[in-house]
Order: structure tokens, then sequence, then C-alpha cells
């Protein structure tokens, strides 16, 4: 079994920290064996970023692309190999695994061709003699801290535009996902990228921890809201650091009366399975109008009584295992809890049969959907706190749809959201009243582009850590103005004149 290290200044360094193993999710089987990160290492990766900022803003626009176009190229050549890495090592099935892969070159894409844009503002001045612009500069060393759901793509959403606009990185990725890790540093490593411009430490949240504590200028987080929450508070305390940090959400989807229900119920069974729930934008919820709700529910549940569950190399699995037994804790104390307060459930997979399991996977980390009614309270802890598995809640409403999207958004989350519906006023409706950073009309709330920003509000989010909008987290703007006379002539009808005693 291959023995892995930490990536700093351009080394490969094993670390004094001790060894942990990734794990295949869907078989139990060790991937690969990895350090475990600890201050010394995050010190001197941060310590190799500042000293290759300089060297590495001095170059162009075009220059920095250069190594994320040789990125571009290794992502797709090796799309298949990292595809497949993915999914032994996160559990998405297959389709899911290459399409990680596929947002990463996206992304890397959209950041280098960038580089060939028009960057900042010119602004018209009030004195005809003056150019006004609005410039960007680096921020410097970025810090980036990434979740295991989407190990290839995140990365890059983090690093892509962060590189490109002249900042060096630290990078942390998820303890579930270090093979993928790996493979990304291997890439960089392959560029010639200058020494000390990529650097990334594998571990756990104690390596995090130290990333955001050092000497960095800017922390990039996305995971869950807890951690995030903690970081930012953190990262506020101290002056001239900043954070964007993108967190969970309890996402829902809103079935109005007018909705074609072959595309509510097509679109809640990919919002709501697809990853097996483990997306931060799937969606827990599904609130129905009375008038459709007996069929959306006899169709759903149907779905949710026979969508596969299985190997994710097989082709034809939907849903492939979750990633490890913390997860499945988590969905059992939510499907009690759920019952506790009064939930009537409609499908219940939640502990797969033997025979459900696929042969030689007994030791994965299975469970199925769990579907349940309930009547909407604003009391309810399961209709209001992000499970992060299969568990969904089927909530009836009636009268207009304002009515929908006053339970859509009550929590405390609002990242990803959709309604369904042939009425373009209903749309329309929730288009501006919907509580979320991410917003569709009859379609899945899942499937963001990386054109687009990619962010939360409320407790989803601070800024936007992820894709274009992260421009605004690593770089530091500008007011530049220049006077092309040779006198001094002031805005607002300020004087210009300097006043002596006679
Ligand atoms: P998830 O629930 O998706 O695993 P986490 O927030 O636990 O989300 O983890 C997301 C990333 O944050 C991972 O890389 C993890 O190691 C890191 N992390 C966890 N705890 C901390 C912490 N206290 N400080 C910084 N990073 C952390």
């Amino acid at each position: 079994m291959a023995e892995y290290d930490h990536y700093v200044d351009g080394e490969w360094v094993a670390g004094a920290g001790e060894d942990f193993e990734s794990e295949n999710p869907a078989t139990g089987e060790t991937l690969g064996t990895f350090p475990q990160g600890t201050a010394s290492e995050v010190e001197s990766a941060i310590a190799a970023a500042n000293e290759a900022a300089e060297g590495w803003r001095d170059l162009s626009y075009i220059d920095r692309a250069e190594y994320l176009w040789d990125i571009y190229h290794e992502l797709r050549d090796r799309h298949e190999e990292l595809g497949e890495v993915v999914t032994k090592e996160c559990g998405k099935e297959i389709s899911e695994g290459k399409a990680d892969v596929t947002e990463a070159w996206h992304m890397v894409e959209w950041a280098a061709g960038n580089a060939r844009h028009p960057h900042g503002d010119i602004v018209p001045s009030e004195i005809a003699s003056k150019d006004a612009y609005m410039r960007r500069k680096p921020r410097g060393v970025v810090g980036c801290i990434t979740p295991w759901n989407f190990p290839v793509a995140i990365p890059f959403w983090h690093m892509a535009v962060t590189l490109v606009e002249g900042n060096t990185v630290v990078w942390k990725p998820a303890e579930q996902t270090p093979w993928c890790g790996q493979i990304i540093a291997e890439m960089f490593d392959d560029t010639d990228i200058p020494d000390g411009v990529f650097n990334m430490v594998q571990g756990f949240g104690d390596a995090g921890a130290a990333i955001v504590e050092g000497d960095v200028d800017t922390v990039l987080f996305t995971g869950s809201a807890e951690v995030g929450h903690e970081i930012s508070q953190q990262v506020a305390s101290d002056p001239g650091k900043n954070t964007a940090c993108e967190m969970g959400g309890k996402n829902a989807i809103v079935v109005t009366e007018e909705a074609d229900l072959d595309i509510a119920v097509h679109s809640a069974v990919m919002s709501s399975f697809k990853t097996t729930g483990q997306r931060c934008v799937s969606s827990e919820r599904l609130i129905v109008h009375t008038d459709v709700y007996e069929e959306f529910k006899s169709r759903f549940v149907d779905l949710a009584e026979s969508v596969s569950v299985g190997d994710p190399l097989d082709e034809d699995t939907f849903m492939g295992p979750v990633v490890d037994e913390s997860q499945i804790e988590k969905f059992h104390r939510y499907n009690d809890l759920a019952r506790q307060e009064g939930a009537e459930v409609l499908v219940d997979r939640a502990e797969l049969d033997d025979g459900e399991i696929p042969a030689g996977h007994a030791e994965g980390h299975w469970v199925g959907p769990f579907v349940y009614e309930i009547d909407y309270d604003t009391d309810l802890r399961c209709l209001k706190e992000e499970v992060f598995g299969p568990h969904v809640a089927l909530v009836e409403y009636e009268g207009d749809v304002d009515r929908a999207i006053e339970i859509h958004n009550d929590v405390p989350y609002g990242l990803a959201g959709a309604v369904v519906s042939e009425d373009y006023r209903q749309i329309n409706r929730y288009r501006d009243r919907g509580e979320v950073g991410l917003s569709y009309g009859n379609l899945p709330c899942i499937g963001a582009e990386v054109q687009l920003p990619f962010g939360g509000v409320k407790k989803s989010g601070e800024g936007a850590p992820s894709a274009r909008e992260v421009i605004e987290a690593v770089t530091e703007r500008t007011a530049w103005t220049l006077n092309n006379s040779s006198d001094i002539e002031m805005a607002q009808g300020l004087s210009a004149d300097i006043k002596t005693e006679e």
C-alpha cells in the first residue's frame, strides 16, 4: 500500500505527525497511508508561502495562468483515473466522481481564461483631468480548508482564482479524501510552479486550526456550520485577516399547485438522494401544495423505495454509501428525532437488509432513503437542522405560494432552493422572496456551475469562498486616481489653494 507525504515548498516531506489511513467507504478497504499534519508542517508551509509571495505577484496574470493551464490539461488527461479515486474515497457514484473532476477543470479554465479579461473598472471623475480606476491587488497568503464531498472541485473553487490573482496557497484537504489531495499536489508538482506558491498539508481539524491561527492573510473554508462559524469568529478578532466561509443548508423544494409533477418528482429525487444526500445543497424538505400533495407523495415514495443503493463504481447505482460511521450515527439520530417529533414515516430504508448490500461490501457504510411526512411547526428541530443524508420531510401547505415561501424561509440556513411551477408569477415570487444564495426554477436545487457565484445567506455563508466570486475574498481593491494636469484640482468644489499668512 502506498505511503504519501505533504507537499511543502516544492518538496515532498514526511513531517513529524503520525500516519492515518484513507478508507473506501463502500468496502472498508484501506486506500493509502498519509501523514497527519501538525503545527510544525503548517508553519513551514505558511513560511514558504510567505517567502514565495513577492516573486509570484510580480509575474503577469498571463504567466501565472500558464501553470493553471497545465493543471487544466492534467485534469482532463487524468479524468477517468481521478474520477475513480474520488468515487473510491468518498463513495459518490461514478458519474458524480467524474463530474467532480470536470467541475474542477471548468473552474481552472474560468480562472486561467479570466487572466486575459479586463480586471477592475475605469471610473469617471468629476475633474476632467483625472483618471480614476478600481484596481485589485493580491492579499498574500491564502489558507484553504476543504471538505470531503467535492474533493477535487472545491479545492479548485478555492485555489484557481486565488493563484491567478497573485496569492500563494496553503491547502489542507479533508481527512477523508487525502488521496485526491495527493493527486492534485502531484499535478502542481508536474507544472514546476515556483516553490512555495502551492503547498499541501494533509491532516485533521487541528492542522486546519493551525492554518487559521497562522500567518495567513485570508482563510477560505467550506464545510460544516459549526467549524465555519468558529473560524470566522476567530479571524474577525485578528485585524488584517479576512475569511470567506461556505457552510451547510437545510434546503427545500417548493412544489406548487401549478407544478408539472414529472419535473417536481424528478427534481426532488435528484436533490434529496444524489450523493446520498451529502451535498451542502441537498434538499431535506419538500414543501408541497395540498392540491397535488397526494399524487406527489405517492410518486416520490415509489421512487424512494426503489432508487438503487449499491457499489458506487457500478454505473447502475444511484446512491453509494455515506462517508463514514459518524454520518450513519447522525442520520439515525435525526430519523429518531423526526419520529419523536411526530413524523409519519413513509419510507424506511435507513438500515439496509443484508440482501441489499452489494457482495463484498459488508464493511461499507450503508444507508438508504428515510422519508416522512410531518405537519409544519416552527419548533420542529427535524425541519431546521441539517442532517447531511437521505433524510427527507414532506410538508403539506395550503394557500398561496407566500405560505410555502414562509415555511421555506423558516430555517437558520439559506444556501439553495427550488420552486416547481408552471405559473411564472409563483416562480418570480419565490425568486424574489426565497432566502437562499442559489435558487432554481423547475430544476433540482443541486448542480451549480462555476461561472455563477456560489454561496449562501444567513447561517449558510459569509462571503463566497467558491467559484468566480472568491475574487472578492482574495484581493484588495484600490481606488487609484491619476492627475493628468500640472494643476491640482479637487472634487466637490474643495479649494486647492494653499493660503499663507501675509
Ligand atoms: P464535514 O462535516 O463536511 O466533514 P467539517 O467542517 O468537519 O465538515 O470539515 C471540513 C474541513 O474543515 C475539513 O478539512 C476538516 O479537517 C477541517 N476542520 C475541522 N475542524 C476544524 C477546525 N477546528 N479548524 C479548521 N479546520 C477544521
